[in-house]
């Protein structure tokens, strides 16, 4: 609003017109005289202010009122008021937030008030307008908004620090279980190596399985130790080339390829927003698991990608032992197996990393299998990340 320096009241000249205008619109205007003495109430402020006409000349209440509170809830003094303001400086005041207490100053009515300062040619006043509006609605969605930010944040706090304990309790866990790991197995060995004569076979056979169980239990303590160190964070994401990245982790898996005399198939691969080092090490634990629960058939594996409206779909398919329906989801779950070490080695760890790097992807997992035929696992990459 600009400062207005007619030097004329505004009911002068076409003042009906003005007036129809005034009481059309939904913004409440009091007009002032420069003893802040009420010229003018549009029907807008009456409803507003819930005033009855005889209260019409009680109205100071935009300059005067006693109750007035500011946005902080404090009361205002009365040169904070926006027409007192206006009257002294001589300039527009906008953007002026006042509460009316109602109700026994249980609830609050909230205006967003602007007065400007009417002058004639000496520059003195001669009329101040006030115009507001009612945002009780929008100060009330600002509160509760302001509510919910603190306890997201509050909330954030909780979380991190119990992700951090959590994540400190786990490295001091996983380091203190390796020490005396490592004591049992190089004692172990030492007994097989200085009592070899005169140990007897069982006692030999009894030490080899010893010796088998600590080093089982030192590969699940380091796969705990990878899961637990696997960050939640999104620093590593950029464009990526999944047919590159796929390209990059056959290779690494050659010699397993070869050795099970495995075909590995692929479609066009798409561009992503991912982690390339997640990405790779997705592929490389569903194709090794491929290559791993392999049937009597040579391995047989296809990777392929479909693009529906939102999302890339990849798929892993092989035609290996396959996984009764009722596992599909429990595999996901951290040391979950559905076989023991005798038939297929394993700690159960690979594929609750593959889950929790599809999330990261803001993506998901899944397998559709049929025992004996084989399993197709899919993950998802949303194209808008
Ligand atoms: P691990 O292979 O170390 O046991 P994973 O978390 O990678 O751990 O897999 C969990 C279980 O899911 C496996 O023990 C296996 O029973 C099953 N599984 C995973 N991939 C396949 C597959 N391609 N075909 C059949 N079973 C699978």
């Amino acid at each position: 609003m600009n400062q207005v320096s007619t030097g004329k009241n505004i009911f002068s000249g076409n003042g009906i017109g003005i007036d129809h205008l005034l009481n059309s619109i939904q913004t409440g205007v009091i007009i002032h005289g420069p003893d802040l003495e009420l010229l003018y109430c549009n029907s807008a402020a009456r409803k507003l202010l819930s005033l009855q006409d005889e209260e019409i000349s009680l109205l100071t209440l935009m300059c005067r009122c006693k109750n007035l509170v500011g946005a902080d809830g404090m009361p205002v003094s009365p040169d904070m008021i926006p027409c007192n303001t206006a009257l002294q400086t001589r300039v527009p005041v906008e953007g002026v937030v006042l509460g009316i207490p109602v109700c026994d100053n249980v609830a609050t009515t909230w205006f967003m008030v602007h007065s400007v300062p009417v002058l004639d040619e000496n520059g003195e006043v001669i009329e101040i307008v006030s115009s507001f509006n009612d945002i009780t609605a929008l100060k009330e969605a600002e509160e509760k908004l302001n509510w919910l930010y603190q306890n997201l944040e509050a909330r954030a706090y909780e979380l991190a620090s119990s992700n951090a304990d959590m994540e400190k309790f786990v490295a001091v866990a996983t380091h203190d279980l390796q020490e005396p790991l490592r004591l049992i197995s190089s004692f172990l060995q030492l007994l097989k190596m200085k009592y070899t004569e005169k140990l007897d076979a069982r006692a030999q056979e009894y030490i080899g399985y010893a010796v088998e169980g600590a080093q089982r239990m030192k590969k699940l303590i380091l796969d705990l130790l990878e899961y637990a160190k696997f960050r939640n964070n999104r620093e590593g994401f950029t464009d990526v080339n999944s047919g590159l990245v796929l390209k990059s982790v056959l290779v690494s898996l050659e010699e397993s390829i070869s050795k099970n005399r495995a075909t590995v198939e692929s479609g066009p691969l798409p561009q992503v927003y991912a982690d390339p080092a997640l990405l790779e090490q997705l592929f490389e634990n569903l194709i090794g698991n491929s290559l791993k629960y392999r049937g009597s058939q040579d391995p047989m594996i296809r990777i392929a990608c479909e693009e529906t409206q939102g999302e890339f779909q990849f798929s892993v398919s092989d035609n290996g032992i396959g996984i009764k329906p009722e596992y599909s989801d429990k595999i996901f779950n951290l040391f979950e197996r559905l076989h023991n070490n005798e038939s297929f080695e394993g700690t159960g760890v690979g594929l609750a990393i593959c889950e929790k790097i599809a999330r990261l992807h803001r993506g998901s997992i899944g397998v559709h299998s049929e025992p004996g035929k084989g399993s197709t696992f899919y993950f998802t990459i949303p194209k808008c990340q």
